[in-house]
């Protein structure tokens, strides 16, 4: 896992108090799975500008360090840049432990930020992580990512950043945008050979989501064999989390880690996994835990 104390600094409520990004969250769930066996902490690193810009504008990232950016969910501070850019590098030296140290598995709790769009500011998210870091993955050598983004609210800036790449394929499940941020994409109409959405309409039962979702994974997983695959998970879905109306229990976040964790070990590759939403502080480190820990005895 990456994680140094400094990432707590990623805290929206210091320029807005009250913002749910807060650092602490993401605090308690690094608490959480450094409780794991065998789990190695490794200190973050920041990203450079040049590497903000392997998705993002340059106009927009030096916006971000005047303070000038942001938008009505994701208030911006000059104080913010240092952070952003910080949890950026944790993905980015995620990335670098699978790629280069040859761990199997790398985390990053803080991390995730699929709504930030390569000129805005989005979501609760400054920088897309998820997009610089596939992009990052891509010029150490794994040419082919699969990124799959089981958050309650779809992976809009990431689809967005690889819409027209045939080597990276997007794969989001989340709450039907009809009814959730945000609600403009998210919707099947958008799916092609490398791009899948399943919105999932409130009211499902847990069951019939598993049984529906889990068995498309492997099929779109390993026929595409992926170098990399990157995971944002977010529980924000979860019944207990204050941003979910859909019904998913800790079962849906247990099965789809071990279904991704074995296609990842019949693949030989390496999953980056990326914290997300999660907005149950005490919940969202429970289920991060126990996604982190089925993935390392499943791969
Ligand atoms: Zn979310």
């Amino acid at each position: 896992m990456i994680w140094s104390d400094e990432l707590t600094s990623y805290d929206l409520s210091v320029v807005q108090p009250g913002h749910p990004m807060r650092g602490e969250r993401c605090k308690m769930g690094s608490d959480a799975v450094a409780e794991i066996e065998g789990v190695d902490i490794l200190p973050p690193r920041y990203a450079f500008k040049e590497e903000l810009a392997f998705f993002h504008k340059m106009d927009y990232i030096e916006a971000v360090e005047r303070g000038e950016a942001g938008d009505v969910d994701t208030p911006i501070a000059k104080a913010l840049f240092d952070p952003a850019r910080l949890s950026v590098g944790a993905t980015l030296r995620a990335v670098e432990a699978v790629l280069k140290d040859g761990y199997k598995i790398a985390v990053n709790i803080c991390g995730g930020w699929h709504h930030a769009f390569e000129d805005r500011a989005r979501g609760f998210c400054v920088f897309n992580d998820v997009a610089i870091g596939a992009r990052y993955a891509q010029k150490l050598g794994a040419k082919r990512i699969f990124i799959i983004d089981w958050d309650e609210h779809h992976g809009d800036g990431t689809q967005r950043a690889f819409y027209e790449d045939d080597d990276v394929f997007t794969l989001s499940i989340h709450q039907h945008p009809a009814t959730q941020y945000p609600y403009v994409s998210g919707y099947e109409d958008e799916n092609h050979a490398t791009n899948l959405n399943i919105p999932i309409i409130p009211g499902r039962s847990e069951t019939e989501i598993i049984r529906e979702v889990i068995p498309t994974l492997s099929l779109k997983i390993r026929p595409f064999k992926p170098d990399l695959i990157i995971v944002q998970m977010g529980v924000d879905g979860h019944k207990e989390d204050p941003m979910s109306s859909i019904d998913l229990g800790d079962r849906f976040y247990e099965e789809i880690s071990k279904v991704v964790a074995r296609c990842a070990k019949n693949l030989g590759v390496g999953v980056v996994l990326l914290g997300g939403g999660g907005f149950n502080f005490p919940k969202t480190a429970e289920l991060w835990k126990m996604i982190v820990k089925t993935f390392m005895e499943k791969m």
